[in-house]
């Protein structure tokens, strides 16, 4: 509404429209002059920053306390859905010259505008007329301030005990006491602090640290500037149909989404770091959402992101940004076509086949590094039921659910060959279902172990282990221990390992096992 509002009535050059966390991607998919702030871990930061004239806040991923933050800072709110009213009158059915009146005099606090037209000419007006009266506003305190205020830190700790991430808030308020902002910039950078604001809740002389925080970081944003590919929406079919058989046989060795939020526990790079690893590996690497900005707020030492490094095709080394958490289901989607394109399998109706055919053929595994809502959680869950394999951050646990598999229990690994009726030995494969991984390290080898599928073919089977066993080396130091779970003869063994893992084979007194040509769960036991 408001973009269309600007363009039907000239004015897209003299306001600029801005968005933090889906609604970032979503209008930036729509409209190339809009601007993407960043993944919701921006959001505070931004709002304190008082940059905003009018903030409109969609359904999800809004901060509760939005209305009061923006009224220290003298911005009008809009709600526009009955999902998040904030308590605001609804004033859909009124006129606009009225409610922008009341907005701007202050008469009311916010307005409910249920229609994206009129909210987009109510928002347009009200920027326009509270710019000019909010440009002289101080909307952060200045250096000196925040080192007076520093000062005052009786360092009780509480700051970094209830921080989610253990963060060394009070080493850095203390250092800016002294004058030096080294410590509070590190926070800053890389939304390694992810300003949820709880240190500031439990500060006892009530330091505005957020505020602090955004100060030190205002010359640090001037130079962020990056680069993120457009939401694109769904694979196409001739996409699916290139990648189909590659997937399904293991040459391409998976595909790897990384959606989710921003409450990482060290900093969003992380994030772009495991993309990048398997970007190298001949990944497909899809993301969404906050991983999406995430991914490209980090550079190359040439100053690239990734998405200037790698293209946007849907095909082994391609990075593609699906879209907003939205287009999370584009993910799952280009899974079912895999089914449906490249096996044949019917949509209508088909849902346990569909997902049966996903979990034992398609090298799938979602990553949500800093998942934290109950939409990631409801995402990470409907990805399961496609079969699908999901590893979270390590903050996932508090989800309180996780479908962890029993790979010593190799009487649950069984597995039916739909060819010949059979039900023979399987392998753990995908393991777990739903995992939460403590740090980076343990994640990388997991998640390229979570793609391995009994469809492969010896060939794709020893890219994956290589690339398994290549990871665990790196982060453990030794061979992944379970490697003679997915040997199903030797011509699974990596040819880089193959010493090693036939030593291994030989200790755990491995045989060789029969491969189901068209793996199924169902139609077994506990199906
Ligand atoms: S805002 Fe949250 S993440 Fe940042 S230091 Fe404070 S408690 Fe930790
Ligand atoms: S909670 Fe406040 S007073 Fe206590 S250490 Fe942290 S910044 Fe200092």
């Amino acid at each position: 509404g408001i973009m269309d509002y600007m363009d039907e009535t000239g004015q897209e050059e003299d306001l600029e429209v801005c968005g933090i966390c889906c609604a970032a991607i979503d209008i930036s998919r729509y409209n190339n002059r809009a601007k993407v702030v960043g993944p919701m871990s921006k959001q505070l930061k931004f709002v304190r920053s008082g940059v905003a004239d009018v903030i409109v806040v969609d359904e999800q991923c809004v901060r509760t306390d939005v209305l009061e933050e923006a009224q220290a800072k003298n911005t009008a709110v809009l709600a526009t859905t009955d999902k998040i009213c904030l308590g605001l009158p609804d004033l859909t059915d009124e006129d606009a010259d009225k409610v922008v009146s009341k907005l701007v005099n202050k008469e009311i606090e916010g307005a409910l505008i249920l229609d994206p037209e009129k909210l987009g000419e109510i928002a347009v007006k009200t920027a326009k007329i509270l710019s000019p009266e909010r440009a002289n506003m101080k909307m952060l305190p200045d250096l000196d301030e925040i080192q007076k205020l520093a000062a005052e830190c009786t360092e009780c700790g509480w700051c970094q005990r209830v921080c989610p991430n253990s963060q060394p808030m009070m080493e850095a308020v203390v250092k800016a006491g002294e004058g030096d902002f080294t410590k509070l910039e590190e926070l800053y950078l890389n939304d390694v602090c992810y300003t949820c604001g709880r240190c500031e809740q439990e500060c006892e002389r009530e330091l505005p640290l957020m505020s602090m925080l955004a100060k030190v970081g205002e010359r640090l944003s001037k130079e962020e500037k990056f680069t993120i590919r457009a939401g694109r929406g769904p694979a196409q079919d001739v996409e699916i149909r290139k990648v189909g058989a590659p997937l399904v046989l293991g040459d391409i060795p998976g595909v790897i989404a990384f959606v989710g939020c921003s409450n990482y526990p060290e900093g969003g790079k992380e994030v772009a770091e495991m993309a990048k690893e398997f970007l190298e590996r001949n990944y497909i690497v899809l993301t969404t959402g906050c991983g999406a900005m995430s991914i490209g707020e980090y550079k190359d030492e040439e100053g690239k992101t990734l998405y200037e490094q790698y293209s946007g095709d849907f095909d082994a080394r391609g990075l593609v940004n699906m879209g907003s958490c939205v287009s999370n289901s584009h993910v799952v989607g280009a899974t079912i076509k895999v089914a449906n394109i490249f096996a044949k399998k019917p949509l209508e109706g088909n849902f346990e086949e569909i997902a049966d055919y996903i979990l034992n053929r398609v090298g799938a595994c979602g990553v949500a590094w800093g998942a934290y809502s109950q939409k990631a959680a409801a995402i990470a869950t409907g990805v399961n039921r496609w079969g699908i394999p999901v590893v979270l951050g390590p903050h996932g646990s508090k989800y309180r659910r996780l479908y962890l598999g029993r790979a010593d229990k190799k009487e649950s690994w069984k597995i039916k060959d739909l060819r010949t009726g059979e039900v023979l030995e399987g392998e753990p494969a995908p393991e777990h279902l739903l995992y939460a991984a403590e740090t980076r390290e343990e994640a990388l080898p997991m998640i390229a172990k979570l793609c391995i599928r009994p469809t492969d073919t010896a060939k794709g089977r020893q890219i994956k282990l290589n690339n398994y066993l290549d990871l665990y080396k790196r982060y453990f130091g030794r061979l992944a221990p379970d490697v003679h779970l997915f040997i199903r003869n030797e011509k699974d063994i990596p040819i880089t390992y193959k010493k090693d893992v036939l030593n291994i084979l030989e200790e755990v007194g491995w045989k060789p096992r029969k491969i189901a040509q068209e793996p199924s769960l169902m139609g077994m036991d506990g199906d």
